[in-house]
């Protein structure tokens, strides 16, 4: 094995790393933190195919809104890799991984050896079948770039996919532009929230200008001076940019062809361990246990991505520990009204409890289990107490009673009760 330091670009083929990750986002950039900080003199290598250091996507749509600079993006900056000693491949594609013999090939046709892997490959976001050169996903740096030239003197918008990406790059736009947004189903967010929240913020949202068409979807984009966008009602939108926010697809090719055992993302265990020993996945590429359900699923979140790095790391490394599992964990803000989902919140669950105050607009909905646990809750309103809420779930804590969502002054009392 290799002994450090080990500077950028400069790698002996021959000889593996101890460790080699693949994605340098939140999972890859936490891995790798914690590699350092435990494995002082192992090698490691991160790979990725964006040439830049490790950025945040979940700020990106400020950035496109011009509410923040682009070098505010960064987590940390390029000498950071070679202070810590880590060999960085950016700008290089890993196209095929060969599981037994423990080796990565690039798309430059060279090969990186490893002693242990993990796969942080993240996900892409899913694109139109119909498209324009006005229109953009948002997922990468590149496509920040291009739709913020596509707002510069947009008049109208329009988003299609009421998730996380579509709402906040619609929330951030100027005020005075016109914003629509083509939802395929009855309702907005229905990922994140129950239907009674959701219903609540779209009444929210359409007294601030948002124009929603539901229960609808795009079937022809015709070019011309402005984009004419014809849906499936028939009914046609003049825009002059079109936001594509359909979900996103886990990057899990690597290990689909390498046959370790992938489902919608590449499945890990409660080490974040896949089906080869020496293989890791973390973060929106991996599909491991929720925290609630303890069913297999993928929360496409920043922390969950932050702590499977960890712990695949952690567990790389021999420091054996189980991860208790992920949460739901949003909390966002949207054309001026701050929401938060954590846990599960879905209409289907046993049980719910919610106060919604008219006149401050401030809403609290709490989902239990059948020993009256919390697993889940929105909130609509201030989201300064979404913590509490995160606690009581993680700690699996009985519901302390109604009295605590009503209200700041008891809110603020039960706090200090806790203290
Ligand atoms: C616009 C937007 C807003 C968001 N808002 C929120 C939010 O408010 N709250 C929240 O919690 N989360 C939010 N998210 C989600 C959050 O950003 C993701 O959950 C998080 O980025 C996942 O991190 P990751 O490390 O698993 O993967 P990613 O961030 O997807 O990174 C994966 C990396 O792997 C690289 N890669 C993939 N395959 C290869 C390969 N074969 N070779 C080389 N490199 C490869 C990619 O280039 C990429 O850099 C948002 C995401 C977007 C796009």
């Amino acid at each position: 094995m290799k002994t450090p330091p080990y500077f950028n670009m400069e790698y002996d083929m021959a000889e593996a790393f101890d460790y080699v990750i693949v994605g340098n986002s939140a999972a890859g950039l936490q891995a790798l933190k914690t590699l350092r900080k435990h494995a002082i003199d192992a090698s490691v290598a991160i790979i990725d195919r964006e040439d830049l250091p490790a950025y945040s996507r979940v700020i990106t749509p400020y950035f496109v809104g011009g509410k923040t600079e682009r070098d505010n993006l960064f987590l940390v900056d390029r000498d950071y890799y070679n202070q810590t000693g880590v060999t960085t491949l950016f700008g290089r594609n890993v196209v095929a991984l060969d599981a037994e013999g423990r080796q990565l090939e690039l798309d430059d046709g060279s090969s990186v050896a490893f002693g242990k892997l993990l796969l942080a490959t993240g996900a892409e976001a899913r694109q139109l079948t119909i498209t324009s050169d006005r229109s953009s996903v948002l997922r990468h740096m590149a496509d920040a770039e291009k739709l913020v030239e596509l707002m510069q003197g947009a008049k109208s918008i329009t988003a299609i996919g009421a998730g996380l990406v579509s709402l906040p790059l619609l929330s951030h736009a100027p005020e005075f532009v016109e914003k629509h947004l083509v939802v395929g189903s009855n309702r907005i967010l229905s990922r994140m929230v129950d239907a009674e929240t959701s219903a609540i913020l779209e009444k929210r949202f359409t007294e601030k200008g948002l124009q929603l068409h539901k229960q609808n979807d795009s079937v022809a984009i015709e070019e011309g001076d402005r984009l004419q966008l014809q849906l499936a009602s028939g009914d046609c939108l003049t825009s002059d940019m079109l936001i594509v926010g359909k979900g996103v697809q886990p990057n899990c090719e690597l290990a689909s062809a390498a046959r370790l055992q992938v489902d919608y993302g590449i499945l890990i265990d409660d080490y974040c361990c896949t089906s080869h020993a020496d293989i890791y996945a973390a973060g929106d590429a991996a599909e491991g246990k929720d925290f609630v359900t303890g069913e297999p699923t993928i929360q496409g979140n920043w922390m969950t991505a932050v702590e499977q790095g960890e712990n695949a790391a952690l567990n790389m490394m021999g420091k054996t520990c189980a991860y208790d599992g992920s949460l739901k964990n949003n909390i966002t803000e949207v054309l001026g009204v701050d929401v938060a989902a954590i846990g599960e919140c879905m209409d289907d669950t046993t049980q719910s409890i919610s106060v919604h105050d008219q006149s401050t607009g401030r809403f609290r909905k709490v989902f239990l289990n059948d020993q009256q646990q919390v697993i889940g809750a929105n909130l609509i309103g201030e989201t300064n107490d979404a913590g509490l809420y995160y606690h009581w779930i993680r700690t699996r804590s009985k519901f302390p009673g109604k009295q605590v969502l009503s209200g700041t002054n008891s809110y603020a009392k039960f706090q200090l009760r806790m203290a």
